[in-house]
């Protein structure tokens, strides 16, 4: 990305002092960070439950980068030069973005490769993380210049924060669901009857619901075999699980569980879609807020600032690597492909020498 290239004070080659990556890349500084639209970091869905419970940990399951990479283009976007063209996991269906304001990383020993990655040696805590999105990963498709890249498309948010206010009533299993994980008519009686057992008094209790959900069991019990997702029975019942529903236990981030209405477990209420079974959440609206501490928190930044910074950074991108020939764009991968070389050569050389 040709703002962070410039930004770059580059000479990584000449400076020989291994796995101390804030003395081989040039630090990313406030200033440049402000500029920066945005820290995108490409990874496996299967991490996404460790990634809210860890954070994003350098290598990662992958274990063969010793940094977090992060593209500062989402990579659904022609201009990420990077995450996109190495895209790590060929055969996945689905790939993870995971979204940190460029401000947060340098907090955490970001700098800068000569590519225009944002590379970051430390450990990036869940609190950190704004957004997360899912996308369906594709094959490498030639850009406007005839180079390969890999493209990212039907990217969608799967992760915020206003997202634990959502009511969750219905799911969608086609797109990415794991099969086999739909809960069977015999585990939503079940839980039906759990609710019928315990249910709340008025007026946090509504009587009619409880009319209507021993009414539907019977019915559920009376017949057998398969319960598709889109029966109409189900469906009342499982949006009465869903909405008096009590976690058992705290949820991601110390918000709380959602039930998953497709395999009626329990869910992270901050994703827009289900940990255990994959199928995307669909809300029926909002819970009223009737508590003032529930109020967002306070920014530390400046969000006006920072969106017209990202702004301006953005158009001036665009110049960029609009007037960029292609030899150049070239030469970039290539001193990216060395420098991820080197800083193997170092790692092993260092093990060596740990080893004599
Ligand atoms: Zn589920």
């Amino acid at each position: 990305m040709p703002i962070a290239v410039r930004a770059s004070s580059g000479h990584t080659k000449e400076i020989q002092i291994p796995l101390e990556p804030t003395k081989i890349f040039p630090g990313l500084d406030l200033r440049t960070a402000v500029e920066l639209q945005g820290a995108y970091h490409v990874t496996s869905p299967t991490r996404l439950g460790s990634i809210l419970r860890d954070g994003l940990v350098p290598g990662g399951m992958e274990g063969k980068r010793m940094m977090n990479y992060f593209g500062v283009f989402p990579p659904w976007d022609m201009r990420n030069r990077s995450t996109r063209t190495r895209s790590p996991l060929i055969g996945e269906p689905f790939m993870l973005i995971v979204y940190v304001p460029p401000v947060e990383l340098t907090r955490f020993g970001a700098g800068l490769s000569r590519g225009g990655d944002i590379l970051v040696p430390l450990t990036i805590p869940p609190e950190e993380i704004r957004e997360i999105w899912i996308a369906r990963n594709c094959r490498s498709q030639p850009d406007e210049r005839g180079i390969g890249r890999w493209v990212l498309t039907r990217p969608y948010k799967i992760f915020s924060k206003q997202l634990s206010n959502e009511i969750v009533t219905s799911s969608d299993f086609k797109v990415l669901a794991i099969p086999g994980k739909i809960a069977t008519r015999d585990q939503v009686i079940d839980d039906a009857v759990q609710l019928i057992n315990r249910f709340p008094a008025p007026p946090i209790g509504d009587l009619n619901d409880l009319k209507s959900l021993k009414e539907d069991v019977e019915v559920l019990k009376s017949k057998g075999g398969s319960l598709p997702l889109e029966d109409e029975i189900r469906s009342r019942v499982v949006m009465k699980l869903a909405i008096y529903h009590n976690p058992t236990k705290s949820g991601v981030l110390g918000y709380p569980n959602r039930k998953c209405p497709c395999c009626l477990s329990e869910s992270a209420s901050i994703l827009a879609l289900c940990l255990e079974c994959h199928s995307e959440f669909w809300s029926a609206g909002r819970y009223e807020k009737t508590n003032p501490e529930n109020a967002a928190p306070k920014s530390r930044w400046n969000r006006d600032k920072i969106r017209s910074c990202a702004r301006e950074a953005r158009r001036r991108a665009q110049e960029a690597f609009d007037n960029m020939p292609k030899e150049e764009e070239i030469l970039i991968e290539e001193e990216d492909r060395n420098f991820e070389e080197q800083m193997k050569e170092d790692e092993e050389r260092q093990k060596r020498q740990e080893r004599e």
